[in-house]
């Protein structure tokens, strides 16, 4: 039980804290990649602030003529300033092309913004290319006397940014598994006082019960001995067996709670037996037969040929598969059908209790495992039930490793299953 909510409590930490770390990646990357982009920005800005400045013009006729010999790349007598851009354009003030270098460009000018992420084809190798382009305003005296337009290439700045992308994608399971590790350590250290608080309250129930068990069966024996004694004043009997009948059902409830608080958790290896699962079935359905007879009920066994064996504590067993029955019994009106079946499979016995009773309503299915839940106090006091014995062989099937498993339709019956594993206990 602590382990299950102990994993719980580990697993959704790892999850919350997975989410916010996934959450706070996804953002240091869109900031990486915005900073990228702005060196990258600024450093193509720079370039193509040089190169216009190397751009020269004179009036004619009226007219400012533009001379671009002494651009880097453009002009004729110039050398290549830079092999890295991919193009270089120039266009005049009203946006026609006049000269360029690299990839052939549109004759207009098209100035959506100043810089652009633009998807290329790559002239040599036929390869899809991103750029980044800057469209410039060059300005002459007091107004524009052309554009001039320049790309570089992505590739470096995207196997940057791909690195950084990996180094993530690594770094987010490692700090997953860490946080997954981090977790379960605290979650342990959250259930420690929960643990403690929960033994010390079994201790306590156990410690209680144990005491109470001698006063009960001294008020038993002493009413049992009252009732013979009063042989001569039959007006007391119906007192007296009232002692008795209490007394009784005490003891039964005492001796349930000493066993639900003795029997928490995993069971101790000397208490482990082979038992064979066919032969304790059978001994069950030939008592319960007779149980059964007498209120008018068929109890049906469906117990395989093959031997079924599995190490448990037999006592503990036969008690979970007890309450089962007494169940069915106690809720199967007469004229009924109660089957105690035993299914064989390469991992697991499958016990089942079937039976045509009153069934149970589907707002109290999941609750009928917990302790002293009764679905309706009437019919329980009729049974005489506190509402334990389910409690008891869910904790049972539970110390063996098992599951335990109800359906039920109002009006129409119940089908108890328990599932225990085959494991050996060598
Ligand atoms: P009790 O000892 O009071 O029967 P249990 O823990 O065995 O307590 O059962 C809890 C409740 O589940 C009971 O009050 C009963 O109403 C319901 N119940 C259990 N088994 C059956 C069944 N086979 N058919 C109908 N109701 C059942």
């Amino acid at each position: 039980m602590f382990n299950r909510s102990r994993r719980n409590l580990a697993r959704w930490f790892t999850l919350s804290m997975g989410c916010i770390l996934i959450l706070f990646a996804g953002v240091i990357y869109n900031l990486e990649v915005k900073d990228k982009l702005k060196a990258l920005d600024q450093l193509l800005y720079k370039r193509a602030e040089l190169m216009a400045a190397s751009s020269q013009y004179r009036l004619y006729q009226g007219q400012k003529e533009v001379d671009l010999s002494n651009i880097p790349l453009l002009g004729s007598g110039s050398h290549p300033a830079d092999i890295e851009l991919v193009y270089v354009r120039w266009y005049d003030p009203y946006g026609k092309l006049k000269r360029f270098f690299g990839t052939p460009p549109p004759e207009e000018l098209e100035i959506a913004s100043e810089f652009l992420t633009i998807k290329s084809v790559d002239q040599f190798t036929g390869k899809t290319l991103w750029l980044r382009q800057v469209t410039l305003p060059v300005q002459g005296g007091n107004s524009i006397i052309g554009y001039l337009q320049v790309a570089i290439p992505l590739t470096e700045t995207q196997n940057e940014l791909r690195e950084f992308q990996l180094i993530l994608t690594l770094a987010v399971p490692v700090a997953l598994g860490l946080i997954g590790l981090t977790g379960w350590v605290l979650s342990g250290i959250a259930m420690q006082p929960v643990q403690l608080a929960y033994n010390q309250l079994q201790r306590f129930t156990s410690d209680a019960s144990h005491e109470l068990r001698s006063p009960l069966s001294a008020i038993l024996t002493n009413a049992q001995v009252g009732l013979l004694m009063s042989a001569d004043h039959p007006q007391i009997h119906p007192s007296v067996e009232n002692i008795i009948d209490s007394a009784k059902s005490m003891s039964t409830l005492v001796n349930n709670l000493l066993l639900l608080a003795r029997h928490q958790g995993k069971l101790t290896p000397e208490s482990l037996k082979k038992v064979n699962l066919n032969s304790l079935l059978e001994n069950l359905a030939i008592y319960y037969n007779n149980v059964a007879a007498k209120a008018s009920i068929e109890l049906i066994g469906h117990l395989p040929e093959q031997p079924i064996e599995l190490w448990a504590d037999p006592d503990l067993l036969r008690l979970a598969v007890e309450n089962l029955l007494n169940n069915a019994c106690n809720y199967t009106p007469s004229g009924g059908t109660v089957w105690l079946r035993l299914e064989p499979h390469p991992d697991r016995a499958v016990i089942q209790v079937i039976d045509t009773g009153i069934g149970i309503p589907e707002a109290d299915l999941p609750y009928i495992f917990d302790r002293f839940y009764r679905v309706d106090t009437e019919r329980a006091r009729e049974s005489g039930g506190f509402g334990l014995g389910l409690a008891i062989a869910q904790q049972i099937v539970q110390a063996h490793g098992g599951h335990i498993h109800v359906m039920s339709h109002e009006g129409q019956g119940s089908t108890f299953q328990i599932k225990l594993p085959l494991r050996s206990y060598s």
